[in-house]
């Protein structure tokens, strides 16, 4: 991986967390960071941004922490959906001795860290005067995260948005223009460009349209709710993997399911209505995710919360670092076959190797994915075989036992 960031005159050692996993054609940053830093260093010695005092900067959705870290000394509010971002951030500033101080999984200095679901109820004590945003693959979530910013920013405050050049869409400037105000752009420059807009005072504060609420068929046939925050994976409607999973799960009172990946957790509130005595962990690395899991337990059994956890974690290492660990038996997973917009089996890889590591003996994992993903292989040479437990024309749903 290449790892030093050099701009301007100031280098940074900077990784994707976590470090060991990533193809060495791989880096922290891309073009859209590069053209951000060039044009807000420019803005702000040229004199186009102007502020009394040290700038009071917001970032959204930085990838792995390179805007935090570049932008460290005026101590920005940092906000993601994404714990593999915050963990990224939390090894970059360490690694480039910005001694990052935390409390309770958020680093409180140089760089004050918010997940996305504490953004939705975050007021900061004054107006921001720079607003930087990555622009996210989610559309949805560029539209909360604008709906948030009005409640921040004035006609003075200088919002400027990046993004690979195929990622700024009519409809991404379309909601620019929506929430915020008059939107233009940059010239392109190495495949990015920058996105200026400045806050209309006419538009009223947006109600948000999310989370989604949708209802699925769980398999006791009993109807399960389900809310969705806007960057949460098939957001719209059930995803077709799911539904199958739903169609054939099987779980027993006593128990310790994780929902490895949960999203809106669809498959461990479904568990809970099969087996209202289980115990279910709720895993994702995205916090909105993690929110709408715990929303859905207490939209369809809320007595049940108590015997729930939700943890926000890369695959499953939060819970293999506890020094106590659950006594797991049961894994459901969906696993994610896309990071950014590449097909990849990796973080599948890793859910099943943690999933090895996790369970206790005689423990099952049971996966669904598209057939030609062709998991059978990695689950053999991980535990030894799979047994086909359900299949269509396009999903099979594969069961293993730790040994
Ligand atoms: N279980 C839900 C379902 O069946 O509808 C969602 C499945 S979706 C295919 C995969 C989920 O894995 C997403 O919610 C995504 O946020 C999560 N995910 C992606 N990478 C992850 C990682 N490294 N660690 C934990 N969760 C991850």
């Amino acid at each position: 991986m290449n790892t030093e960031f050099l701009f301007a005159d100031r280098q940074f050692t900077l990784i994707r967390y976590p470090e060991k996993h990533q193809h060495v054609s791989l880096q922290a940053w891309d073009s859209a960071d590069e053209l951000l830093i060039e044009h807000i260093e420019t803005s702000l010695s040229e004199g186009a941004i102007t502020t009394s005092t040290a700038p009071k900067m917001m970032i959204f959705n930085d990838d792995f922490g390179v805007l935090g870290c570049w932008f460290a000394h005026v101590e920005p509010l940092w906000v993601s959906d994404s714990y593999i971002a915050y963990r990224s951030l939390l090894e970059n500033l360490t690694a480039n001795q910005l001694t990052p101080t935390t409390k309770d999984n958020a680093i409180t200095a140089p760089v004050q860290t918010l997940t996305s679901v504490d953004s939705l109820s975050f007021t900061p004590a004054s107006d921001v005067d720079i607003v930087v945003i990555k622009i996210p693959r989610t559309l949805a979530l560029l539209e909360q995260q604008l709906i948030d910013i009005q409640r921040y920013i004035t006609p003075d405050t200088y919002v400027v948005a990046a993004g690979k050049v195929k990622t700024i869409t009519k409809s991404v400037l379309g909601l620019f223009e929506k929430y915020i105000g008059k939107t233009t752009t940059s010239l392109a420059k190495k495949k990015s460009r920058l996105v200026f807009a400045t806050r209309d005072n006419a538009k009223t504060h947006a109600k948000s349209p999310y989370p989604t609420r949708w209802q699925a068929k769980g398999t006791t046939s009993q109807t399960l709710t389900l809310d969705n925050l806007a960057n949460v994976f098939s957001r719209q409607s059930l995803d077709i993997g799911a539904r199958i999973m739903l169609e054939h799960m099987t779980v027993s009172a006593n128990d310790v399911i994780v929902d490895l990946g949960c999203g809106n957790g669809v498959l461990g509130v479904n568990a809970l209505a099969l087996a209202p005595e289980a115990k279910v962990i709720f895993v994702d690395e995205s916090y909105m995710a993690l929110e709408s899991a715990r929303l859905n337990v207490l939209n369809n059994f809320p007595d049940k919360i108590d015997q729930c956890e939700f943890v926000a974690s890369n695959c499953l290492e939060a819970l293999l670092e506890r020094s106590q660990r659950p006594a797991v038996t049961k894994i459901l997973c969906n696993p994610p076959f896309h990071q950014q917009n590449a097909i990849t089996d990796h973080i599948a890889w890793q859910m099943f190797t943690d999933s090895r590591d996790l369970l206790v003996k005689s423990g099952h994992l049971v996966v669904v994915g598209n057939r030609h993903l062709d998991y059978h292989i990695k689950l053999k040479k991980l535990f030894g075989g799979a047994k086909v437990l359900a299949s269509d024309k396009k999903f099979v749903i594969l069961g293993t036992a730790k040994r």
